[in-house]
């Protein structure tokens, strides 16, 4: 079965109103296994309006629309649909009742055009509003099936949650079900290639999404219900934790990085902070994005020049002189001093050339070390990245993140 959705709106165009209600149209759809194949958008317009009906009436099953069942003038998708599907409007008594509690209810004075929103289409069914006063409407054909909802996503969300999805999943005899591995740790070809023989099943897929830092893996089962699609599932994600081991750092599609990190931290009651120099304080804005991170979290470093480095971490100057800023031996001095400062368990340091300028022969742009303390011993990490500045910047600090849990794990273990 294909689904097309068509949003309605002058405001849409204009980039006023951002069209939540496609992206959240668009997984559900995904989640009931149809087949998108069109979205459109369009202006609160009769003419093209109609002629974009038309078309999706040619190539479509399911024409989902979102948008202008409202009472006012330029409210008119109801009376195109209507028109395209040779559908009479007629007044539907319970919607009048509705209607009329809704707006007395919220003491407005009922005005004529309020009545507008009691018209169906002949024939069709409506899904009553609990949430507003436009119904939704749906108008079957042979061969076409148009699904009318209201703008707001106040009121479109639960009315498909309720009334639509139950509707689209008894016409669709199969589920789609999928699962998210995320893995921190491993590049995209290495997570790849260790995964060939996956990639090539067709039920269910294994499909790997590239982040900074980050591969997710996504895993998607087309069955007849939900239970036997989570049977396919299971087997797969077990294999994919076999193959990745550590690498997975979660299998819950919500849960971050720093999340996970955070998780770490609070488990092992450990308490944390951080030196940064290129990253300039990017890696304790990711750990902050965490709420209630304050448990573990109470300070960090931005230590930009050398003389911050002695200052604040107290790095020594003969190491910054032998080695320079951007050494394994001053990203273990950050670290110890880091930690020692803040008086915490743990402290990840970032020192490294972010660029464009300011690479040499033996130290270019995209160099990257990072240092971890945890209680009494450091390990450091070279990393090379290429890209621009704000790029190198991001990929160290998802790389300070993912040494950090490393280290913990490794720490930790036994
Ligand atoms: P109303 O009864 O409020 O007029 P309606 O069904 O006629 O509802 P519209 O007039 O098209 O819907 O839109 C009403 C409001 O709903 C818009 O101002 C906007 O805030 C929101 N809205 C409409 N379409 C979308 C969309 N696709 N995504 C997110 N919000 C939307
Ligand atoms: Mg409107």
């Amino acid at each position: 079965m294909t689904v097309e959705l068509i949003c309605v709106g002058t405001e849409l165009l204009l980039g006023n109103t951002v069209n939540t209600n496609a992206a959240f149209i668009s997984e559900q759809c995904a989640m009931l296994g149809l087949s998108m194949y069109y979205q459109s958008v369009v202006g609160d317009n009769a003419g093209r309006l109609e002629r974009l009906l038309c078309t999706a009436r040619e190539r479509s099953d399911v024409i989902i629309l979102s948008g202008g069942l409202g009472p006012t003038q330029d409210d008119l998708t109801k009376e195109t649909a209507a028109e395209v599907m040779g559908r009479k409007l007629v007044e539907d008594k319970r919607a009048k009742q509705e209607i009329q509690a809704c707006l007395e209810k919220l003491g407005h004075t009922i005005t004529d055009n309020n009545w507008k929103q009691a018209l169906v289409p002949e024939g069709c069914k409506v899904l009553y509003n609990a949430n507003g006063t436009a119904p939704g409407i749906i108008i079957e054909e042979k061969g076409t099936c148009m699904i009318l909802l209201p703008g707001p996503p106040n009121e479109l969300v639960p009315m498909f949650q309720e009334q639509v999805y139950p509707y689209l999943r008894s016409r669709q005899p199969e589920v789609i079900c999928s699962k998210m591995v995320k893995l921190c740790g491993i590049g995209e070809s290495a997570a790849e290639t260790a995964i060939l023989d996956l990639l090539a099943e067709r039920n269910p897929t294994v499909a790997p999404y590239a982040k900074t830092g980050e591969v997710h893996l996504r895993i998607t089962a087309k069955a007849a219900d939900e239970e036997t699609a989570g049977s396919m599932i299971a087997p797969v994600e077990e294999e994919l934790y076999r193959r990745f081991g550590d690498c997975v750092y979660t299998d819950d599609p919500d849960v971050t990085l720093e999340e996970a990190v955070a998780k770490l931290l609070e488990s092992h009651g450990l308490t944390i902070t951080t030196a940064e120099s290129c990253t300039g304080g990017l890696l304790a804005g990711r750990l902050v994005n965490v709420p209630g991170i304050s448990g573990n979290f109470k300070e960090g470093y931005i230590t930009y020049s050398n003389e911050a480095k002695e200052k604040l971490l107290g790095v020594s100057h003969a190491t910054l002189e032998a080695y320079g800023a951007v050494s394994p031996q001053t990203a273990a001095e950050m670290a110890e001093g880091g930690a020692k400062a803040a008086g915490a368990d743990l402290c990840v340091s970032v020192t490294g050339i972010a660029g464009p300028e300011g690479g040499t022969q033996e130290k270019p742009v995209g160099l990257v070390y990072i240092g971890c303390y945890c209680r009494g011993r450091v390990f450091t990490e070279k990393k090379l990245y290429s890209g621009s500045r704000s790029k190198i910047r991001e990929y160290s600090v998802a790389s300070a993140l993912t040494f950090l849990r490393k280290v913990i794990l490794d720490e930790t273990a036994g």
